[in-house]
């Protein structure tokens, strides 16, 4: 299949057309600038929005969320701020691991990151400790603007409730199946993983709702899943 076929006949795409259709766009990210995305993107490791919220609007309180005021805020405190998100000892480990990165390579400039290639952002962002496949993509797309899908653990079970791949799976393949169907386009990638993610949550469960599911007349099997990791 060619990267640059978008026909709705094609299965990802047809997928996509009907997400849209019925859910409409879903104002991912919801972040008001590029650096809270990327605190966004781990503090939303294993917990759910809600929780993030509160741990952001912390930072935002304090005038925290900006590279240089977080970088220098001792890691004990940090962790308290963000409390609210769970795991924050781990995340605030995270994060302080993020900034140093930031700030050893770029001087905390987030636009310095723009004459980057992607694959070479992709790579460092991959190295930081606690920053996996998931939340990497997800800084990639949603605060850099770069065209990589985001795949996570509702992107594998439809994907595979509806034999589109064949577990067991990485992350990679499963990225590479979105990659190979799809333009590369950020809006696209953008909104289709908010919409698998709507999907997932209203729909798709560990125990599917297919009644009533946009894609309910697709043919899918509820078989045993591949997994992907963060
Ligand atoms: S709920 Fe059923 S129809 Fe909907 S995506 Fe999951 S397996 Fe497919």
């Amino acid at each position: 299949m060619s990267r640059q076929q978008t026909s709705s006949q094609d299965p990802i795409r047809c997928i996509f057309d009907r997400l849209f259709k019925r859910f409409g766009p879903q104002h991912w990210w919801p972040g008001q600038t590029r650096f809270e995305v990327m605190v966004g993107a781990i503090l939303t490791q294993n917990t759910n929005w809600a929780n993030v919220e509160k741990a952001i609007n912390n930072l935002k309180a304090h005038g925290l969320l900006e590279p240089r005021a977080l970088y220098k805020l001792d890691k004990d405190r940090l962790a308290m701020l963000i409390r609210p998100a769970g795991y924050y000892n781990i995340k605030a480990g995270r994060l302080r691991a993020l900034l140093e990165w930031l700030f050893t390579r770029y001087k905390g400039d987030l636009d310095a990151l723009a004459n980057v290639p992607t694959e070479s952002l992709r790579q460092q962002l991959l190295s930081i400790s606690g920053i996996g496949p998931e939340t990497a993509d997800s800084i990639l797309l949603y605060a850099l603007d770069r065209p990589k899908f985001v795949v996570d653990a509702y992107t594998a079970r439809i994907m595979a409730r509806h034999g589109l791949i064949e577990p067991p799976f990485d992350y990679d393949q499963l990225q590479d199946l979105f990659h190979r169907h799809l333009p590369a386009d950020l809006g696209l990638y953008n909104e289709y993983h908010a919409l698998l993610v709507r999907l997932g949550k209203q729909y798709c469960r560990p125990s599917p709702r297919c009644q009533g599911c946009p894609l309910e007349d697709i043919p899918h099997v509820i078989e045993p899943q591949g997994s992907v990791d963060q």
